[in-house]
């Protein structure tokens, strides 16, 4: 009973017969989907919280967009797309963490489908010999440098991942830029794109400290961990993402991407206020 999952339960038998289908480019929502690490790993929390997703599930999920005609598309194509205004069904694969599995699994995956994807790099984490973060390999430079070589997109995901809304402006600028600077000065290729790190706080006042600094330090665009698929009125800089790990079946997965887990963003903002 322990592993109920009350999301997946609503999501299937009551949001998804309620969600809005998609009537017009104007409600246009685009899937960003938000994994961590690759990996068959075993997690003991509840798997609302999970991170892993075994190889074999994420190659069901790519083959599932593969055989659904999705497009995948990058971050910084977002505006374009829902500006285009067509029926195209479109995705962004996002991954956070620089986890060294992205390099040995789930890479090879993409590639079968011919997909790109963003991946978040803490840089304090990511170095010319092997780190660690959260107990979990992380890739090298040089790894980092090959994937990119292949199509692989890169953004920074702060360089020690703490939580920004308990630092001084300062501090949050230096986060924010020197990771930038360094992902830019290992790959020599422009960094655009920001994910924030754990729960993106609900404090108007911070939101807008972050996007001016996110802005004067030369970023277009970014991701949270709100849940929600993206549509064109989001913030440029705190787009919502969709959660995904090894429990989520096909129907469930397919449910997340048609916008019927989006309901669970209004009790997520709930918890935090009460956190
Ligand atoms: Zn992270």
């Amino acid at each position: 009973m322990i592993n109920f999952r009350l999301d997946r339960f609503l999501t299937l038998y009551l949001f998804r017969h309620i969600t809005k289908k998609q009537t017009s480019a104007d409600d246009k929502r685009i899937p960003i989907l938000m994994y961590h690490s690759i990996s068959d790993e075993k997690e003991k929390s509840h798997p609302y919280y999970h991170v892993n997703t075994s190889p074999a599930v994420f190659d069901a999920h790519m083959s599932y967009l593969h055989e659904k005609n999705y497009s995948v598309i990058n971050l910084q194509d977002l505006k374009k797309s829902f500006d285009a205004r067509d029926s195209t069904k479109c995705v962004v694969l996002t991954f956070d963490d620089g986890f060294y599995d992205f390099f040995t699994n789930a890479f090879s995956i993409l590639k079968k489908y011919n997909f790109s994807a963003t991946v978040f790099l803490p840089t304090g984490f990511i170095h010319n010999e092997r780190l660690s973060f959260k107990g979990k390999e992380c890739m090298t430079w040089n790894e980092v440098r090959h994937v990119q070589s292949k199509g692989i997109n890169f953004g920074s995901h702060t360089v020690t991942h703490l939580q920004l809304n308990n630092l001084s402006t300062k501090e949050i600028e230096n986060e924010i830029k020197l990771s930038k600077n360094k992902i830019e000065d290992e790959t020599g290729i422009m960094v655009e794109s920001f994910s924030y790190p754990y729960a993106f706080p609900e404090n108007k006042e911070f939101g807008i400290t972050l996007r001016t600094l996110l802005k004067k330090c030369g970023y277009t665009n970014g991701v949270t961990t709100k849940i929600g698929t993206a549509n064109n009125g989001d913030d440029t800089f705190f787009q919502p993402r969709l959660p995904v790990n090894t429990a989520d079946d096909i129907l469930f997965f397919e449910a997340k991407l048609q916008g019927s887990y989006d309901w669970l963003n209004k009790p997520q903002i709930f918890i935090k206020r009460f956190k």
